[in-house]
């Protein structure tokens, strides 16, 4: 450990971020960098505690205080080799995971928790920078062909484990690029494609193969994959996005947000968009949900020139203290304010969506809503709502995205052809800790298994899977796992 006492002496800063009125000028990530002095501070913070909480409070379970110190020794070398072991892309999740291992410090019960997340940013990019990364080169070559199918997180974490083994790995991307939602879901503003693109090259230098523009169970059935190959990983994602099928749904103006940020990120990386242009430029627009997808709706609303951004939310707002059970010290990061939150957008919690309505051509004029209260037990947790007498109220809007989340993987195709079992909330049926489906030497991970989270939990995933698949063609495996390091 460096320094035993600087937790005490320095206090938690974040690298300078732009201004809100500056940023929204374009879709360029906004987030600086440390000076070395800044940096050294915060690594310093680590208290190197008996039990890092933080370790087992990333899915990866990266190995913190130990590369917090390799840190603040400027022992760029070790801090890579130690990061690295855990987690295959810490520029992705450097730069957008919510850090549950912060959440886990701690140094966070007394005083506001070490800067984890941007340090692990600021070690992969000195990497960069000093050539430490380079491509995996196997000291074997095994001669068994594996199949990934789809290029999220889950997937490129699998391939690059499964390439590192000595496998031959073909990866399938249905989209025209690689990246899965980093690259088509994520905005620049908060991950520019560079990051993935330099990602992407390294593998294939890896000898990785990535077949874009290609859907399996279209364009090459799902009979003829595993027929090709000696494993399948179906590293597909949660695609299907919940709906509100309220009165109105149908007026125009009313758009899954997954169909708007597709588009600009599409717009942004020259790729071609397929349908009419959605832009809210102009518009009086609401968000409904209160999650991720619904941060990125309000960041790019607020970038296209959007005359006004609303949130809705059946949340209700977060108490500003502790109730009598409440286990956080703070409340859970679900219902954090973002980046795009500070951007502007008026944030309207306990709300119920009744109707959307229209005028004479069938555009969307207003919202019609009441507000709810939540009966809550002693934990703090909703345990049912009901709707305030006399609330009800139109609001006025011209555009709505719907953000409520992702209900499952699509079936058709693919997991049909194969006759992939599922679970109760209808993803791939797949064990955690085993991620072997019903289907002879197929494999699922990531948000197609897991159900919609978050691009920590499909590295993690894609990891272990990785090791599974491993274990399965070579009847042991050298490859790391949080639960086995080797
Ligand atoms: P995906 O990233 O969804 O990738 C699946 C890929 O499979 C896709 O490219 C798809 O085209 C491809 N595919 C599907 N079927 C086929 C087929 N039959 N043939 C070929 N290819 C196929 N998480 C965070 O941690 N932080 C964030 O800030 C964050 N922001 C988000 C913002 C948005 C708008 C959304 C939607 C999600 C966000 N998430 C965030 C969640 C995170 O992106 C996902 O949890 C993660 O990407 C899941 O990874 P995956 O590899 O399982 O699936």
């Amino acid at each position: 450990m460096g320094k035993e006492t600087a937790f005490k002496e320095y206090n938690r800063e974040l690298p300078h971020k732009a201004a809100p009125a500056d940023r929204v000028k374009n879709y360029n990530e906004f987030v600086g960098l440390y000076s070395d002095e800044e940096l050294n501070h915060q690594s310093a913070r680590c208290m190197n505690c008996g039990v890092p909480f933080c370790h087992a409070g990333c899915p990866l379970g990266n190995i913190i205080p130990e590369f917090n110190d390799a840190v603040y020794r400027k022992d760029w070398e070790e801090a890579y080799e130690i990061l690295s072991s855990t987690n295959n892309f810490p520029e992705f999740t450097g730069r957008i995971c919510p850090a549950p291992c912060e959440s886990s410090c701690v140094l966070g019960i007394n005083k506001p928790p070490v800067t984890i997340e941007e340090i692990e940013k600021h070690i992969i990019e000195i990497a960069f920078e000093r050539n430490l990364v380079k491509p995996a080169a196997p000291l074997v070559k095994t001669g068994k062909k594996i199949a990934v199918v789809g290029s999220g997180p889950a997937g490129m974490a699998a391939a690059a484990q499964l390439s590192k083994a000595g496998h031959l790995v073909t990866v399938y991307e249905r989209d025209d690029r690689p990246g899965g939602l980093l690259r088509y879901g994520i905005p620049d503003f908060k991950l520019e494609k560079w990051v993935i693109d330099r990602r992407i090259q390294l593998m294939e230098e890896s000898d990785v193969t990535f077949i874009c523009n290609t859907e399996i169970g279209k364009d090459i059935t799902a009979e003829e994959l595993v027929r090709n190959y000696d494993a399948v990983v179906l590293a597909t994602g949660s695609t299907i996005p919940r709906d509100l099928p309220i009165e109105g749904r149908s007026l125009k103006g009313i758009y899954y947000a997954m169909d708007y940020l597709v588009q600009q990120n599409k717009r942004l990386g020259n790729s071609p968009v397929e349908v009419k242009d959605i832009l809210a430029t102009g518009h009086d627009v609401i968000v409904i949900g209160s999650g991720d997808t619904g941060s990125d709706c309000i960041g790019t609303a607020n970038r296209q020139g959007a005359k006004s951004v609303k949130q809705f939310g059946l949340m209700f707002q977060p108490p500003s203290q502790r109730t009598q059970h409440m286990p956080w010290p703070s409340y859970p990061t679900i219902l954090r304010d973002t980046s795009s939150h500070e951007e502007g957008c008026e944030r309207v919690w306990g709300i119920s969506t009744k109707a959307f309505l229209g005028d004479e051509q069938g555009n969307l004029r207003a919202l019609k809503v009441t507000d709810i209260s939540w009966e809550l037990d002693d934990f703090g947790r909703r345990v049912k709502f009901q709707e305030i007498e006399g609330s009800g109220r139109e609001i006025p809007c011209t555009q709505v995205f719907l953000a409520m989340g992702f209900s499952h993987p699509q079936h058709e195709g693919l997991l049909q052809q194969l006759g992939a079992e599922l679970d109760e909330r209808k993803n791939i049926k797949a064990k955690e800790g085993i991620y072997r489906t019903n289907v002879s030497k197929v494999f699922a991970c990531g948000d197609a298994r897991r159900g919609q989270s978050l691009v920590v939990w499909a590295i993690s995933e894609g990891r272990e899977t990785a090791r599974k698949v491993d274990e399965f063609l070579m009847g042991h495996s050298s490859l790391e796992s949080k639960d086995a390091v080797s």
